[in-house]
């Protein structure tokens, strides 16, 4: 139900470094459920589309070569807010100022490579889900 998903990708950095199953179990500790799961390596035409309302910003020729440069895991996360609930989770952006107990507090290296992906929108939620998933593809 509209609302009731969010997108998330763990990054390359965090795939690479071996932080899957700790980033999974913290989702799933925190309530949410996957309805959708993949592993895949994005090309950088589909980061630089993935990315486009970042496009005139300084970093994203470097955001669109990083997200294209290892396999990410993408994953629909459903649960009440799930939006707003998986921020939460997450932590802010720059992983030098998250709260500790969140994703990017334990696993982020630095602002770019944060660990995480999680959508900032009930919109974008959509939009971003159905960029990885069709319909036969989520549970
Ligand atoms: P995400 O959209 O990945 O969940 P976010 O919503 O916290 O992150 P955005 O402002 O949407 O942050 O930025 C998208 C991504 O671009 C960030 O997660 C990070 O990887 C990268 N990024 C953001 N700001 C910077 C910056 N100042 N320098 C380098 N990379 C940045
Ligand atoms: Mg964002």
């Amino acid at each position: 139900m509209a609302g009731n998903i969010t997108f998330t990708m763990i990054k390359p950095e965090a795939f690479q470094n071996g932080h899957t199953g700790k980033i999974l179990d913290m989702i799933l500790n925190k309530g949410f459920r996957i309805s959708a799961l993949r592993i895949l390596k994005l090309s950088q035409e589909q980061a630089g589309k993935f990315y486009e309302v970042h496009k005139e910003r300084p970093f994203y020729s470097d955001l669109v070569g990083f997200m294209s440069s290892g396999i990410i895991l993408a994953a629909i996360l459903e649960k009440e807010n799930a939006v707003d609930e998986y921020r939460k989770l997450i932590g802010a952006t720059n992983p030098a100022n998250a709260d500790e107990g969140t994703i990017r507090k334990a696993f982020g290296q630095s602002i770019q490579m944060n660990a995480v992906h999680g959508s900032d929108s009930d919109e974008n939620a959509n939009i971003e889900a159905s960029f990885f998933f069709t319909v036969l593809e989520r549970c």
